[in-house]
């Protein structure tokens, strides 16, 4: 795992008209690295993961992957480029079926012919996620939040990616809940996917990845390894309420 095949962030600023949210963001996540931003509400958490997938675009700074500039790009050339995003609020097509959901997360490799893989992909996916097989036929809206979750998620998996954005997946999920999405994010992460995940809440996020950046009023305050930050006095108090 080298930076050269992973993601580059340099001197995001960011915002929306008038209201400047990100003030000069660097990160980087190296290939098959798993790394989380972790913030208060409303620190610009989600402004940086949509100016990373491509669905805002910065004031100013670069975003690079595997080598690539995907600065310029669209969101659909981004997941080209492997990257994609698991939305925060989940954002799943409620009046389709499950199938159909995880189908769109493919839909390139749909139209106009049907990649023979695709059928390989959803399988690996129900595999991962057995309650979704379960409900494969189901509506996306009947579903719970965290079967909804683990359908973001799937649907994402399913473009193939090389780098997965999680914007806050534990929210609004119960506390067993949010432990089996962690489970199956780290299971994802030791498949080799890199993995850059946002969460307001440190203490599951420290126990899965190997790095952190906490961001606060829409700059890095701090960085280091799960284990220097769960130390850090400071981080304690404002991320883990200790
Ligand atoms: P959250 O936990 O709520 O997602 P966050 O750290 O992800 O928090 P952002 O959603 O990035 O924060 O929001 C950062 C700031 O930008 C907030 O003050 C928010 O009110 C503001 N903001 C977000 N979206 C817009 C928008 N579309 N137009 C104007 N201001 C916005």
């Amino acid at each position: 795992a080298s930076l050269g095949d992973g993601l580059v962030v340099r001197g995001i600023h960011a915002g929306y008209g008038e209201m400047r949210v990100l003030h000069g963001v660097d990160i980087e996540v190296a290939a098959g690295e798993a790394v989380c931003l972790i913030g208060a509400n409303g620190m610009g958490k989600t402004t940086l993961m949509r100016c990373l997938a491509g669905l805002l675009r910065p004031y100013e700074g670069t975003v690079g992957f595997a080598g690539r500039n995907l600065t310029g790009l669209s969101a659909a050339a981004r997941v080209r480029e492997g990257v994609a995003l698991v939305p925060e609020g989940r954002h799943v097509f409620k009046p389709m079926t499950v199938q159909e959901n995880l189908e769109m997360g493919a839909y390139k490799r749909l139209w106009p012919r049907r990649d023979p893989k695709v059928a390989a992909d959803l399988a690996h996916i129900y595999e991962i996620f057995p309650r979704l097989k379960e409900r494969r036929t189901s509506l996306a809206g009947t579903l719970s939040g965290g079967e909804q979750q683990m359908l973001a998620i799937g649907r994402a998996l399913m473009s193939r990616p090389r780098l997965l954005l999680l914007d806050e997946p534990s929210m609004g999920l119960a506390p067993r809940v949010v432990q089996e999405i962690f489970a199956v994010i780290r299971r994802i992460s030791a498949e080799g996917l890199a993995i850059l995940l946002t969460e307001q809440n440190a203490r599951m996020a420290f126990r899965t990845v190997s790095r952190c950046y906490v961001l606060s009023e829409g700059q890095i305050i701090s960085e280091g390894t799960s284990e220097k930050l769960a130390a850090d006095p400071a981080v304690k108090a404002a991320y883990l309420g200790i």
